[in-house]
């Protein structure tokens, strides 16, 4: 595929980019945060909610049986769009944040006092909070994986944390404030002959790349719809179906029952051990279109031009004086967070706004990151396909344009 050629009509299938902001051409570099809508997921949520709305797994009725048809096809989806083994594997979360709490509450009877799980430097509240949380009621100890100048994971100080206490590893595929691509693969091979369980962080890698659970062979992986294009409200946590089998249920309620007494209940098989009540299946049923839009591009052409994009700004840098990117591993994605110097980077999120151009600013969600940097914060431009190498352009040249306000 020839990407520039099929741009345009790619840009044409997300609504909401077609608009002015302050009267200016709205320039969304926020996709980290949350990405934008085809018209496709948009369209199907409408259609289920016009045509099929009902409660899903109650059977007596038509329009009950093509939600749940619709709901389970996008466990399908899933299933497929990860490589895993089985739909059993696929379990609906509200996010990402809640897959990791999933697992980090499921896993706490393995834990005596002094066991240790291992994290890095670099991840996203949602996967050191409920690590905590576990450990304070548990006695395990959080050992932190430090990262290099550049903003990447060392595998040798991953061979050196690791002891007989340690139980779990949990790390973030790709890094939401440096863009870092973690070598995972080879840090789960590591952790797998120690013994020990990894937990995948893949919000900010799915929208990236194609991800295979199988080839790397975690035992738990999780995402959010929302910044693969899909609607908010939705996650998805991989399991392997050993690991998940051997999870207490999350919550209790309707769905993760088998059988009910006031002397007792049976947890339902899975998938649905860990789906109480009524699942999010709008959500799903979007998800599952934003999965087969993907689907119907040319993934390697997208990555190929996100490179271009990141190529390009990294080229840029260099024209506003004082400017410094935090984060400069050789495996990135499209994300660049940075500092310039004199001006405070919500200062500098203001402004672009005002030209229309969407950042985000602030710690964004990783705070022990940002003391190790020994920075309060960071602006943070972060791409997605379907902006384009002018919308780069137009975000230095206003960058140029601030700094030259406060000159
Ligand atoms: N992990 C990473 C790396 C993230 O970037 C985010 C979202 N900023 C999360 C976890 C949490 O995702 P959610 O808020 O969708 O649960």
């Amino acid at each position: 595929m020839n990407y520039a050629a099929t741009q345009d009509t790619i840009r044409q299938d997300f609504p909401i980019l077609d608009q002015l902001v302050h009267n200016k051409p709205l320039i969304y570099l926020d996709s980290a945060a949350s990405a934008q809508k085809p018209q496709a997921v948009i369209d199907s949520m409408v259609h289920y909610y016009q045509q099929d709305n009902a409660n899903v797994h109650r059977g007596a009725h038509t329009l009950g049986d093509r939600a749940t048809q619709g709901f389970e096809q996008a466990r399908d989806a899933v299933q497929h769009f990860l490589n895993a083994a089985s739909r059993k594997e696929i379990i609906w979360t509200k996010g990402t944040t809640e897959a990791i709490n999933l697992v980090a509450n499921g896993l706490s009877g393995l834990f005596k006092a002094g066991d240790e799980i291992i994290l890095s430097e670099m991840e996203h509240h949602a996967n050191i909070v409920p690590w905590q949380m576990m450990a304070e009621k548990t006695g395990a100890v959080i050992r932190v994986l430090p990262i290099n100048e550049a903003g990447e994971l060392n595998h040798d100080q991953l061979i050196e944390l690791l002891n007989p206490r340690t139980k779990v590893l949990a790390i973030t595929h790709v890094s939401n404030v440096l863009g870092t691509i973690n070598p995972v693969k080879q840090f789960i091979a590591t952790a797998k002959a120690a013994g020990v369980i990894t937990v995948i962080d893949g919000a900010q890698a799915v929208p990236h790349f194609a991800v295979d659970v199988q080839d790397l062979d975690c035992d738990f992986y999780a995402f959010s719809s929302h910044k693969l294009f899909g609607p908010t409200g939705l996650g998805v946590l991989y399991g392997k179906q050993v690991q998940l089998e051997a999870l207490p249920p999350y919550q209790g309620g309707g769905e993760m029952i088998e059988r009910v007494s006031f002397k007792g209940t049976t947890f339902n098989e899975l998938p649905y051990k860990f789906e109480a009540g009524t699942p999010p299946i709008a959500e799903a049923i979007g998800l599952h279109a934003a999965l087969s839009y993907l689907q119907a591009l040319d993934r390697q052409a997208l990555e190929q031009h996100e490179r271009a994009l990141l190529a390009h700004a990294k080229e840029l840098v260099s024209s506003v004086p004082g400017m410094r990117v935090i984060g400069t591993a050789a495996e990135k994605v499209p994300v660049i967070s940075f500092l310039i110097e004199g001006l405070h980077p919500s200062d500098i999120g203001t402004l672009l706004d005002q030209q229309g151009i969407a950042i985000r600013t602030g710690h964004h969600c990783a705070m022990p990151l940002m003391e190790k940097l020994s920075i309060p914060g960071t602006a943070r431009a972060s791409f997605a396909f379907y902006n384009t190498l002018e919308e780069v352009d137009s975000l230095f040249k206003a960058l140029v344009k601030i700094q030259n306000m406060f000159a």
